[in-house]
């Protein structure tokens, strides 16, 4: 069965950025399940993955534009610290979910000066090459169910 829109896929992968450091792995879990097609993956991935098979290996060289997009300044924000409430102490590298008008973002801590702190709402990968590694180890039919909650289920998938 060949990759495409309504198949489970379960992948073994590794993800380097251009430096070669290894960004993650899923090397010691279980292969990471996914609906293809629905955008559960970068895209610059799902397309490379399109048409292939079980047993297939393949590595990808995925542009931001196609992976994480590219760093937004916009999503850099000046935040009074009294915005905080309940943090005891905001510092650098703090991650909090902001609630935007687009749903839930994290938004990452970058600096904290005087009464002010910087908050980043860009994805730790943006503006990043994503280089993956990629070996196949099952494609599956999709069930009804897992096409309509748009995601996989079982191992390697969303538990619910
Ligand atoms: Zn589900």
């Amino acid at each position: 069965m060949q990759v495409a829109p309504n198949t489970v896929v379960s992948i073994h992968y590794t993800l380097t950025n251009d430096a070669g450091e290894t960004i993650d792995s899923s090397a010691d879990r279980e292969p990471l399940a996914y609906l293809h097609g629905a955008g559960q993956i970068v895209p610059g991935l799902e397309q490379e993955l399109e048409g292939k098979s079980a047993g297939d290996k393949l590595q990808a060289t995925i542009p931001p534009e196609l992976g994480y997009g590219q760093q937004i300044d916009a999503m850099v924000q000046e935040v009074p610290i009294d915005a905080f409430q309940g943090v005891e102490s905001v510092e650098p590298g703090m991650q909090f979910q902001a609630q935007t008008e687009g749903g839930p973002l994290t938004v990452t801590v970058t600096k904290v000066e005087n009464e002010t702190a910087t908050v980043d709402g860009n994805h730790p990968l943006a503006g990043e090459t994503l280089n993956f590694d990629v070996e196949i180890v099952e494609v599956r039919e999709a069930s009804a169910e897992e096409v309509e909650h748009g995601h996989a289920h079982g191992e390697g998938g969303h538990q619910h």
